[in-house]
């Protein structure tokens, strides 16, 4: 039998790069020995097994994978083709999977560091990883009088329901402290909320009858990679895609037509257009007349205060290239807008949103297959969430919850007094890289009694530990995974065992429950056993059932299901605003501190010192700190760059491949200049991402600035990553 497939599942591991590389292109296999090759090829398919599984990484794609696994090892990952929107492929990040689950890099067993940052690690036993956290737990309380000087921090990175078995844990323990809100999206979600009653996206594969589209701010080439299917496909069928963001992305250079606008301006642009449509009467009446509210108002203030010649000064278009867009967009029947989540990334986002959602709404696109504003859904997301909703014990339940902004970290947990925050359980998060103000971030880390991280590698945060614990991959534990974006519903088998001596999240509560129970009898509520497929069991519900047309949640293994109604958003034309009809005028919207119509909020400008916008997108190789570590992703592209425009690069004599220092009056960073015209002249980008051995944060320079919105639907307003400014020079 061919060496290949009779090595040992060590020596697997530790090729599997240059055995993956054979299987997939087998150039050189072939020529050496092609026939033995192909007996071989065909005997380990009739050995491989085949299991359902999910992309759960906080990606717009969520795909369905079908994992193919012999002899227990996870050999290749695919696209499920069952799944029309995933359409049997994946993104370079999902096919790098074989390469995260056996990478070398993955933490392996608890361990413990002597000296928080020092690198000092010790492998330790899960007992005595559970018995000093536990410890931890009962000393605080003891002391505090309840368990709020804990705080978890977690939100992504693992987006199965079963991961909500973390918040399950500390609720079981009593009143904790919680990182509440989320960073990336909220401004934008209080925006559609305060509109329609909350986010309600079409369905995206529905972009195919789109005969106008606007991808505004969204870069689904590197982000949703999948929507472009279906974005090419309307494009086939004659719809014209206009791209609106300030960078000339991959994205924009396949639209028919790419405005760069100024950041942050995009409701002036929205508001110039809406003025064009009212002037010339473009507006549907009809529409307006039978589902919305606060239309003459709305036309009053867009009649008093908005000009075509103000809208081109903000944003930086010609009055002409607007007067086109507005007119082409209003007569161009169904036309749709795709409204990304970097644009609401500003203390006006909110404000900007709820602008061009009002597009839609005044030219009667809302409800239509084809039309629409979409920006994200929690439609499909009606779980139980039994594993998240646990009891607290009898005496730890005096006081509630504390929140704690996620969005300023650093400076709440801080700030936190009567009784302090001591303890930090992070999971399925990387704020030390991730989130703004590192330097505050790392204090607040330094002044623990204990920080605890469940995680797949080290990485920044797993360094500013004391115990690190070894978590799952998706392909070793189950779950169910539905999307903020597509309308499927995958199952996730456990496709192979445990690595090394990694547990599931479920598994770590569990154990960790028996251990306080032991420590102290009725200190933790959480149950100390139970099988994980029961726990996913106990999510669903009738209303999953008959959304997904499904009787039971076993029928999952077969494939993944997609909703069978309410595809095409607010269809009924019931929105779910106080008053049921779409909000221009929006009560909610000023109990919230906003003008109660979409009105424009000036952007903020750069100060003298600073006088550089640096923006922070998301990178092609990454989900926020996840995936660029790999080495597939290190051999594609290993270097982060600073892409800065060839007249700003000449004002500050830098050249290509410069060491550029980015500076204010927070942090810095250093890197290599691209220069390039796809950004524009006042501006700076530089990707956020976390590389392996590399000392790269762009949040260094970032500050915890609050967005206008998102206190509503998350509890917290989001971050305005985007109203970063700085200063560069050359060293
Ligand atoms: S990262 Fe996104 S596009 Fe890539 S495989 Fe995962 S879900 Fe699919």
């Amino acid at each position: 039998m061919d060496k290949k497939l009779t090595c040992s599942r060590r020596s697997f591991i530790k090729g599997t790069a240059a055995t993956t590389i054979a299987l997939g292109t087998a150039g050189s296999l072939f020529s050496i020995n092609q026939s033995s090759f192909k007996t071989a090829l065909a005997q380990e398919i009739q050995e491989n097994k085949i299991f359902q599984n999910a992309c759960p990484r906080n990606c717009y794609d969520t795909c369905s994978i079908l994992s193919t696994v012999k002899d227990g090892i996870l050999t290749k990952v695919d696209g499920n083709p069952d799944n029309t929107y995933t359409r049997g492929r994946l993104c370079v990040k999902g096919y790098s999977y074989t390469r995260s689950v056996y990478s070398p890099d993955r933490i392996k067993y608890p361990m413990k560091q002597k000296g928080r940052g020092s690198g000092n690690w010790e492998r330790i036993s899960w007992d005595e990883a559970y018995s000093e956290i536990a410890e931890t737990i009962l000393r605080i309380k003891k002391e505090y009088g309840s368990t709020l000087p804990i705080c978890l921090n977690k939100y992504s990175g693992n987006f199965s329901i079963m991961q909500y078995g973390i918040e399950g844990m500390l609720a079981s323990i009593g009143d904790h402290s919680i990182a509440t809100g989320t960073p990336c999206w909220p401004a934008g979600i209080d925006a559609q909320t305060f509109d329609f009653g909350t986010i309600y996206n079409n369905d995206p594969e529905d972009i195919v009858n789109s005969k106008y589209l606007i991808l505004w701010g969204v870069n689904p080439a590197w982000c949703a990679v999948h929507s472009m299917y279906f974005i090419q496909e309307a494009k086939r069928r004659g719809c014209k895609v206009v791209a609106i963001d300030p960078i000339l992305t991959q994205t924009a250079s396949k639209a028919d037509v790419f405005l760069q606008i100024k950041p942050s301006t995009d409701g002036a642009l929205a508001l110039g257009m809406a003025k064009y449509i009212f002037d010339n009467q473009l507006y549907d009446a009809q529409w307006l007349a039978r589902n919305a509210r606060g239309y003459e108002e709305f036309f009053g203030y867009i009649k008093n205060n908005i000009t075509l010649e103000w809208a081109a000064d903000k944003t930086g278009l010609p009055k002409e290239t607007i007067e086109t867009l507005a007119r082409e967009y209003a007569t161009t029947k169904p036309a749709n807008i795709w409204i990304g989540y970097g644009m609401q990334r500003h203390t006006n986002g909110g404000q900007n949103v709820r602008a061009i959602d009002a597009l839609a709404a005044i030219t009667g696109n809302i409800g239509k297959s084809g039309g629409g504003a979409q920006y994200a859904h929690l439609e499909t997301w009606g779980f139980n969430y039994h594993a998240m909703v646990q009891e607290k014990p009898q005496d730890n339940r005096a006081h509630g919850n504390r929140a704690i902004n996620m969005n300023n970290f650093g400076a709440e947990v801080l700030a936190a007094d009567n009784p302090p925050i001591k303890m930090l359980w992070i999971a399925c998060r990387n704020p030390v890289s991730q989130d703004p103000e590192t330097s505050v971030i790392k204090k607040a880390f330094a002044a623990m009694d204990l920080v605890v991280t469940a995680e797949l590698f080290m990485n920044p945060t797993v360094e500013m530990s004391d115990i690190v614990l070894p978590v799952t991959t998706t392909f070793e534990n189950p779950g169910v995974n539905v999307s903020y974006w597509h309308y499927w519903m995958t199952l996730n088998q456990q496709a192979v065992k445990p690595l090394y001596e990694a547990k599931n999240d479920i598994t770590i509560a569990m154990e960790l429950s028996k251990k306080l129970n032991e420590m102290q009898p009725g200190s933790c509520t959480f149950p100390t056993a139970g099988d994980l497929y029961e726990w996913a069991g106990k999510e669903f519900n009738a209303n999953i059932y008959s959304q997904f047309g499904i009787n039971d949640w076993k029928e999952l293994e077969k494939g993944p299901v997609k909703a069978k109604r309410g595809l095409i958003a607010w269809q009924d034309g019931r929105f779910r605003t106080p008053s049921g009809k779409y909000e221009l005028w929006s009560e909610e919207a000023q109990k919230f501190g906003h003008h109660p119509l979409p009105v424009y909020v000036e952007e903020v400008k750069p100060s003298g010192k600073y006088p550089i916008r640096c923006l922070t997108p998301h990178w092609k190789l990454n989900i926020h700190s996840q995936f660029q570590n790999l080495d597939w992703m290190d051999n594609i592209d290993n270097t982060p760059r600073l892409e800065i425009h060839p007249k700003l690069a000449a004002q500050y004599g830098i050249a290509h491949n410069d060491n550029v220092k980015v500076y204010n009056e927070i942090g810095y960073f250093i890197l290599p200049a691209r220069i390039t015209e796809t950004v524009p002249v006042e501006t700076v980008a530089a990707y956020t991402a976390w590389y392996k051995n590399r000392n790269y944060n762009v949040n260094y320079t970032v500050k915890a600035i609050p967005a206008d919105m998102g206190k509503k639907a998350t509890g917290m307003p989001g971050i305005a990553f985007h109203d970063n400014f700085v200063n560069i020079e050359k060293i």
